[in-house]
């Protein structure tokens, strides 16, 4: 199940944002973007950071709302990430689950995402 049927994914989309990753170095354009978490009330921040879903590639439970160990900003991971599970975050599962939810942030801060749509 994609994050976007979970009703908590539209409590955070407001503070969420989808921006295209320009890999460092070599310039190569990287399909998926980057999914940040901005400017997120304490509160719900908290609540974020302990929320815990299915990986659309394993099934496990994982925290798909992450902070980044520099500078404490938070981002969605759309699987369980390398240090957990190697083969989660290269599989079409999770290539799909960033492109649906970056889709939904999009069409959310385009005035037209809503729960129905995705
Ligand atoms: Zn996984």
């Amino acid at each position: 199940m994609t994050f976007t049927k979970d009703p908590f994914f539209w409590r955070l989309v407001p503070y969420m944002d989808a921006r295209p990753y320009l890999r460092e170095g070599g310039g190569h354009f990287n399909p998926r973007d980057r999914l940040e978490c901005v400017g997120m009330p304490a509160e719900l921040r908290a609540e974020a950071l302990a929320y815990r879903k299915p990986c659309p590639a394993c099934g496990l439970p994982y925290n798909p709302i992450r902070e980044r160990a520099s500078g404490g900003s938070l981002y969605f991971a759309c699987s369980h990430d390398l240090d957990t599970n190697k083969s989660c975050s290269r599989t079409k599962a999770a290539a799909q689950e960033a492109a649906i939810v970056g889709q939904a942030i999009r069409a959310y801060h385009a005035g037209r995402g809503t729960k129905a749509l995705f």
